[in-house]
C-alpha cells in the first residue's frame, strides 16, 4: 500500500486544530493510501503542543515535529518534508482553509503520475480587495523578472511526489526561500487544481502588511537578477547621455565659442565621472548576482529518464 504523507505547520492554533484534525482523518482513512500526519509545531505559545500530543496519543499515525522556537510557515512546511516518509507529500494548512476534501482529488493525480500538483485558490472569500489585487500584481511582476514560470494564486496548498520531495530535501536548502516557488521551479510532470479558499474558521492570519512586502521583496531577488542589474542599464544610459552632452559641449566651445567659461569642463568631467561610477556599480551588481546563484546551490539541471545508459558497453 502506498503512503501519503500529509505536512501541517501550526503556530498558535490551539482553536483550529482539533476541528482540522476531525475533518481531515476521515478523508485520509477513505482516500485508499495509508497516511502520516505529520503536524509540525513551529514554537507556539499556546495550548498547541498539548493538542498535538493528545492526539498521537489516540492515533499512531499522528507524528509532531516540534521546533525549539517560531521559525516561520516555510521553514515548518520544508522540516515537515524533510521528515514525511510517502509516495506522495501533501503541505496544508491548519486552519481549514485548504479545504480537507481536495485530498483524494490530489492523490488520484499522484496515482497517475504527476509530480507536482499546486492547488490553485480560485476565489478568496474574506481576502481583501487591496490583497487579491496586489497578489496579482505580483505574480505579474514576478513572472515579468524572472525565467521560471509561476501559477498565479498558487497557494501553500500543494502536493509533490516522492522524487519532488527529494529534490527538496537535497537539493533546495537555501536559508531565504519561497518553497512554492521552488516546487513550482522543478519541471517535471505538474498540473494544477482549483479550489475554493475558505475564510479563516477562527484566530488571525499570521502574515501581516510589512511581513507580505517583506516576502515579495526577498521572492523577487530571490527569483530574478534583474533588480541588480539595474545599475549596469543605468550606467549604460547615463554614460550615453553624457556623451551626447559632452560632444555637444565639446563642439559648443570649439566651434561657437558662446558658452561661459569652465561650463564645458564641468560638463564633459560629471558626464564621464557619473557614468564611470554607474558601470562600476553596475559590474559589482554582476559579480553579485553570480555570488548569489552560487551561493543559493541550485540544481543545474533535474534529470527525468536515463535511455541504455545501464548497457555495459564494450563488456560483452
Ligand atoms: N504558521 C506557522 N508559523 C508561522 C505562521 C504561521 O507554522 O510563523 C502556520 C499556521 O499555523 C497555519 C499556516 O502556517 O497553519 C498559515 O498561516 P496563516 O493562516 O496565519 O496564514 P494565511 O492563511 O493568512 O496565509
Ligand atoms: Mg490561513
Amino acid at each position: 500500500m502506498k503512503l501519503l504523507s500529509v505536512v501541517v505547520p501550526c503556530y498558535n492554533e490551539e482553536e483550529m486544530l482539533e476541528g482540522f484534525y476531525r475533518e481531515t482523518v476521515p478523508v485520509l482513512e477513505g482516500c485508499g493510501w495509508d497516511y502520516e500526519l505529520i503536524f509540525v509545531n513551529d514554537g507556539s505559545t499556546d495550548a498547541t503542543p498539548a493538542v498535538q500530543k493528545r492526539l498521537a496519543g489516540e492515533n499512531s499515525r499522528v507524528k509532531i515535529v516540534g521546533f525549539s522556537r517560531n521559525f516561520g510557515h516555510e521553514a515548518a512546511m520544508i522540516a515537515g518534508i524533510d521528515h514525511a516518509r510517502g509516495d506522495g507529500v501533501i503541505c496544508m494548512d491548519a486552519d481549514l482553509q485548504h479545504p480537507p476534501a481536495c485530498i483524494p482529488e490530489i492523490v488520484e493525480r499522484f496515482e497517475q503520475g504527476y509530480d507536482v500538483v499546486t492547488m490553485v485558490r480560485r476565489s478568496n472569500e474574506g481576502q481583501r480587495l487591496w490583497r487579491r489585487a496586489a497578489s496579482k500584481g505580483f505574480y505579474r511582476l514576478l513572472n515579468a523578472l524572472s525565467p521560471v514560470r509561476f501559477q498565479e494564486n498558487a497557494s501553500d496548498f500543494f502536493g509533490i511526489s516522492r522524487r519532488s520531495a527529494e529534490i527538496l530535501r537535497t537539493q533546495y536548502r537555501e536559508r531565504v526561500r519561497y518553497l512554492r516557488g521552488f516546487v513550482q521551479s522543478l519541471g517535471y510532470r505538474c498540473c494544477a487544481i482549483e479550489y475554493r479558499a475558505g475564510r479563516r474558521a477562527s484566530g488571525e492570519s499570521h502574515y501581516s502588511l510589512p511581513r507580505l512586502v517583506h516576502f515579495s521583496v526577498t521572492t523577487l531577488c530571490g527569483f530574478s537578477d534583474v533588480p541588480l542589474k539595474l545599475g549596469i542599464y543605468a550606467g549604460l544610459l547615463a554614460g550615453g547621455l553624457g556623451v551626447i552632452l559632452m560632444v555637444y559641449s565639446i563642439v559648443k566651445r570649439l566651434f561657437f565659442n558662446d558658452t561661459v567659461d569652465g561650463y564645458t569642463t564641468i560638463v564633459v568631467a560629471l558626464c564621464f565621472l557619473f557614468a564611470l561610477t554607474l558601470l562600476v556599480i553596475g559590474i559589482i551588481g554582476e559579480y553579485v548576482s553570480v555570488l548569489m546563484q552560487e551561493l543559493k546551490g541550485r540544481p543545474i539541471y533535474l534529470v527525468e529518464e536515463l535511455v541504455n545508459f545501464d548497457r555495459r558497453d564494450g563488456e560483452e
